[in-house]
């Protein structure tokens, strides 16, 4: 278990406290002790003193006194120096001692190899403590030689002996008394170790929460604290850091949101590889071109996702040569991509190695397609008549001038081809100018039934011609619409030389117009014209082509009708440049029907 930094300062502090505590409590213990010690020594010195005066005479007269005599002396000596008193001889023999009875004398142990006596008999004075042996007690001693060391009669030792046992009882209670003092003061300073602790690791652990919470990803957490120490230079630092870290994660994500929504946005496709061919990115334009999800997608080698070839070959060519690559693929669905491998230099897994970008140039294919095929068409068209007019030349230059017959018959000819060629050049001229947006439509407003009406008063001597029951069926709620009448007329004529064209002779052609249903374009806000026939109808597989320049159902007979290919070009340039549509479906029972839809 590993401790907290409180708990560690705190029994730190403590620690230091009762080491503290310890040592200056036996210090003042043992100082005091020594210092008592050496006052009873004093007290004692003096007493020795006092008393040795005391028994002066006795050293001096010639003979000591009888033993029960000196007892007596002793004990009287001992209340007033409330000591014991020994009186001993140079032999070391106890000749009085207040703490003997004067029947236990005689068997008291000899003296003389008492330490205090040993330095009195050397020095004339000693000093000793010691356990008595005769009392058992704790006792501070100290001995004096009594007379002279030169005098006649043998000296004489005074031993004073102080029980301690007072002394050291008074100890006790200094002892228990200082233990007491001390203990109330490690009581408050565990209370102040244990306050200071807090205050001081407080901040590291305001800190620490805060540390915490910024790894939990909470940025806007910030350390408060007032201490201007390390600690406080600690929290300045750490709400610095945040602050940073905050403002660099912003940055951050405002450039991945710009790149992302970038990547988003864009029409082409992008992947991101890694230098094993793995897919680390992709955009959603990618996810539509392929069918496959981003998290599909993401972590899995690019060939298994493709198995496509070419793109693979084109793949493992930018990871091998580590150079850019382009190339053009086309996919199952008929899509066609032009491919830009570029590289991006990342060497480590997860690390962008190659960035491939898709195009899709489907239309840009199919557009180049149809200018291809429209090239060669022109050139077909305008061949037809120029070799026949040629031909026809050639042939009057030959000899057929000669004969005026033939020579009428081949200008004839010659003059047809020529129209032909004018109606054809006539006809390209004009959807080129609508293409190119030279042709302004005029924006006057129009009641569609007198479109109708001119139109049908143009035609119908070409419909009676092939005896055709020509029928104009027009609501009378029609809204006025906004356009060119001279144009709008041509295309209805257009539709209708159309359905007089392909359908055999005696048909029937509806020209209709009706205000557009609410439901398809909102409440009555267009009208819709319908050109019907009983005619030879259009295959289903050709009408989306019928409005593409020069496409034919059947060329001969176009061509034989006198069509160029160009009418529901035109036609449907001049109804789109009004805003309109123009679609074609199946008449019942037979026959093909045009419709227009034009906003009111
Ligand atoms: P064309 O000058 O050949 O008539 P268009 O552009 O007007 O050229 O028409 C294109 C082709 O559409 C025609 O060649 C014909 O095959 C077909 N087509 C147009 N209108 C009709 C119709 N009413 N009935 C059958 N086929 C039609």
């Amino acid at each position: 278990m590993s401790l907290s930094i409180r708990w560690k300062v705190t029994l730190a502090i403590l620690f230091a406290l009762l080491c503290g505590f310890v040592i200056a409590g036996v210090l003042a213990a043992r100082s005091l002790a020594e210092q008592e010690l050496a006052q009873s020594g004093e007290a004692l010195q003096v007493s020795t003193h006092l008393i040795a005066l005391d028994l002066r005479p006795l050293v001096t007269a010639s003979s000591l006194p009888p033993i029960p005599q000196l007892q007596t002396i002793v004990r009287e000596l001992s209340q007033r120096a409330r000591a014991r008193v020994t009186l001993i001889d140079a032999s070391g023999r106890v000749l009085a001692d207040s703490a003997v009875r004067d029947g236990d004398l005689a068997g008291v142990e000899n003296h003389r190899t008492r330490p205090e006596i040993e330095q009195a008999v050397a020095t004339g004075s000693g000093t000793d403590l010691r356990a008595s042996h005769t009392t058992g007690e704790r006792t501070l001693y100290r001995a004096v030689r009594l007379g002279d060391p030169g005098a006649a009669s043998a000296p004489l030792y005074l031993r004073l002996g102080l029980p301690m046992t007072a002394l050291e009882h008074e100890l006790t209670i200094l002892q228990r008394n200082l233990t007491l003092a001390f203990g109330s003061a490690f009581l408050i300073a565990v209370a102040m170790s244990v306050w200071l602790a807090r205050s001081l690791t407080r901040p590291l652990s305001d800190i620490t929460a805060a540390a915490r919470q910024l790894a939990g990803g909470n940025l806007s957490v910030a350390v408060r604290t007032s201490s201007r120490d390390e600690v406080g230079l600690l929290a300045d630092t750490l709400n610095r850091m945040t602050r940073e870290l905050r403002s660099k994660i912003e940055e951050l994500s405002e450039d991945r949101s710009q790149l992302l929504a970038m990547l988003t946005s864009m029409v082409e496709g992008v992947m991101v590889l890694d230098s094993k061919g793995r897919i680390l990115q992709v955009n959603p334009a990618w996810e539509r071109m392929f069918g496959v999800t981003r998290n599909e997608a993401r972590g899995r080698q690019s060939s298994e996702v493709f198995g496509h070839p070419k793109l693979n070959a084109l793949v493992s060519a930018v990871l091998a040569a580590r150079t850019g690559q382009e190339g053009e693929i086309l996919l199952p669905s008929g899509r066609c991509l032009n491919v830009e491998a570029s590289v991006a230099g990342g060497e480590q897994d997860n690390e962008a190695c190659a960035v491939l970008v898709f195009h899709d140039i489907t239309e840009l294919r199919r557009l180049e397609h149809i200018r291809k095929d429209f090239v060669a068409n022109v050139s077909h068209e305008l061949r037809t008549p120029l070799t026949s007019i040629k031909g026809y030349v050639e042939a009057l230059l030959d000899g057929g001038k000669d004969d005026p017959q033939t020579s009428v018959r081949f200008l004839d000819i010659i003059l047809k081809q020529s129209d032909r060629l004018n109606l054809i050049l006539e006809d390209l001229l004009q959807l080129s100018k609508i293409e190119s947006g030279q042709v302004q439509f005029k924006q006057e407003p129009l009641h569609i039934g007198s479109v109708i009406e001119r139109t049908i008063a143009m035609i119908k001597p070409l419909a009676d011609k092939k005896q055709h029951r020509l029928i104009a069926q027009v609501d009378a709620d029609l809204p006025l619409i906004t356009g060119d009448q001279e144009r709008l007329v041509q295309v209805l004529a257009n539709l209708l030389d159309n359905s007089i064209k392909y359908t055999p002779e005696g048909g029937q052609i509806t020209l209709s117009a009706r205000r557009l249903p609410a439901t398809r374009t909102g409440p009555g806000d267009g009208v819709e014209l319908m050109v019907s026939d009983t005619g030879i109808g259009i295959p289903e597989a050709d009408r989306p082509r019928v409005f593409e320049r020069f496409y034919r159902v059947d060329k001969a007979r176009s061509r034989e009708l006198g069509g160029t290919g160009l009418g529901l070009a035109i036609v449907k340039h001049i109804v789109e440049g009004h805003g309109g549509q123009i679609h074609v479906e199946a008449n019942v029972p037979s026959g093909s029907r045009f419709v227009v839809r034009l906003p009111a």
